[in-house]
């Protein structure tokens, strides 16, 4: 039996995640489940999954659940120490990383400092500090396995090659709700329109950067650390049916591709038990209803988010980290519908030119270019 904590056990992926282990009753043991605030559906989960103990960062909210937990015999932990402590601890073989957010690097660099798997959602980790989780991973032998769909996908395509064949990866992406829709109407695109993804059924933060495409240029810097790429091999093309995954070209001119539903639960699933695949019975992909894939560039003038993406990419040092940062706030300010949908690049742009955005030595350095890149954009834009 394989030992899990789940960080963000309470989010779309904490949740599906949980789905796969209860498929897999002789495989998983739940050890640690997370949440930030969401005490009422943690203590279900811990009723069901029975773990020794769970954190809940707003420790306002935990107060009338202790009882509970306690009479389950389950230690409670609180605040963002309790989220550290809990990553830090070393009973464990997975560790789940499906929080949001750039709050996901220290649990991560905790857990693989105990050489655990890594089975990671958390993808802005990776853009933040993929440069440190990598060569800290490299250091412990801590395994770092994509749930991210895309990369999921890459790592089934690669399995058996040589990666010195590899010529260049594809990233797929569905193109958001707004793939047709004019740019001179995206300025009155309301929160509910951009919460509304056609594919996939996801957080409201990795929505947003689904319809702005900047999900797509954060999952290129994500692809980046994990495959140990240059941007000169790293492609994103544009499918809406978000049926092929993601595709792998070798210097033959040989491609690979990974196909099947959006269901978050297959590439889960992979990550937990890569290299290995246990059977499930989750709906298949129907030939006789599947009617075409198609393709088209993406529009990089239209979705300007993907493009900075790039840039910061090439740029390197903490760039990364400021956009993933300044993104982080004005995806917030729009969902609290205090900025407009097409003022999202804008201000990602803005953090970019007037941020700090240098070379760091270490996690702290790079922490504080984080909390720069956030004060600017609240400092200026959030009234
Ligand atoms: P979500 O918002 O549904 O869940 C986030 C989880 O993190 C929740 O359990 C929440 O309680 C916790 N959390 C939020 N803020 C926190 C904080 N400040 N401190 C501690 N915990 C906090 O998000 P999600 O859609 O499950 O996405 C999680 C990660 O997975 C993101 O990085 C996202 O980009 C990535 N991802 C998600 C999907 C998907 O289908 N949802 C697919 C690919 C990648
Ligand atoms: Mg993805």
């Amino acid at each position: 039996m394989k030992k899990i904590c789940i960080l963000g056990a309470t989010g779309s992926i904490g949740a599906n995640c949980l789905d796969v282990v209860a498929s897999q009753p002789s495989e998983f043991e739940v050890r640690y489940l997370t949440t930030y605030q969401n005490v009422a559906l943690l203590l279900q989960q811990a009723e069901q999954f029975r773990p020794q103990a769970v954190a809940v960062v707003h420790r306002a909210k935990v107060e009338q659940y202790l009882p509970q937990f306690r009479s389950m015999g389950i230690e409670v932990l609180t605040g963002f120490e309790g989220l550290l402590e809990i990553s830090a601890r070393e009973d464990v073989d997975i560790l789940v990383n499906a929080l949001v957010g750039a709050i996901g690097l220290l649990p991560t660099l905790n857990a693989i400092q105990n050489g655990c798997r890594i089975a990671l959602a958390n993808k802005e980790t990776l853009v933040l500090g993929g440069q440190l989780v990598m060569a800290h991973a490299a250091q412990s032998g801590a395994e770092i396995v994509p749930i991210d769909s895309e990369h999921s996908a890459l790592l089934q395509c690669m399995v058996g090659e040589q990666a010195s064949e590899v010529e260049r990866i594809i990233l797929t992406a569905s193109g958001g709700p707004f793939r047709e829709k004019p740019q001179d109407q995206f300025s009155g695109i309301t929160v509910a329109e951009a919460l509304n993804h056609p594919n996939w059924d996801m957080g409201q933060k990795i929505t947003i950067d689904s319809a702005t495409l900047m999900n797509k240029g954060l999952e290129v810097i994500e692809a980046h650390w994990l495959f140990d790429l240059p941007l000169s091999r790293i492609d994103v093309v544009i499918h809406p049916q978000s049926v092929i995954h993601s595709l792998v070209e070798f210097t033959d001119g040989s491609m690979k591709a990974q196909l099947g539903l959006p269901d978050m639960r297959v590439p889960i699933q992979y990550a937990l038990t890569y290299p290995r695949r246990l059977p499930a019975t989750r709906p298949r992909l129907n030939f006789d209803t599947l009617r075409e894939l198609t393709f088209e560039p993406a529009d990089l003038d239209k979705f300007r988010c993907l493009q900075l993406c790039y840039e910061a990419l090439e740029e390197g040092g903490a760039a990364p980290a400021v956009l993933n940062a300044s993104n982080e706030e004005a995806v917030s300010l729009f969902l609290k519908e205090k900025i407009r949908f097409d003022q999202i690049p804008v201000i990602v742009e803005d953090a970019l030119i007037n941020c700090e955005t240098n070379s760091f030595h270490g996690v702290d350095e790079l922490i504080e270019y984080d909390r720069q890149a956030r004060e600017y954009v609240t400092s200026k834009y959030d009234f």
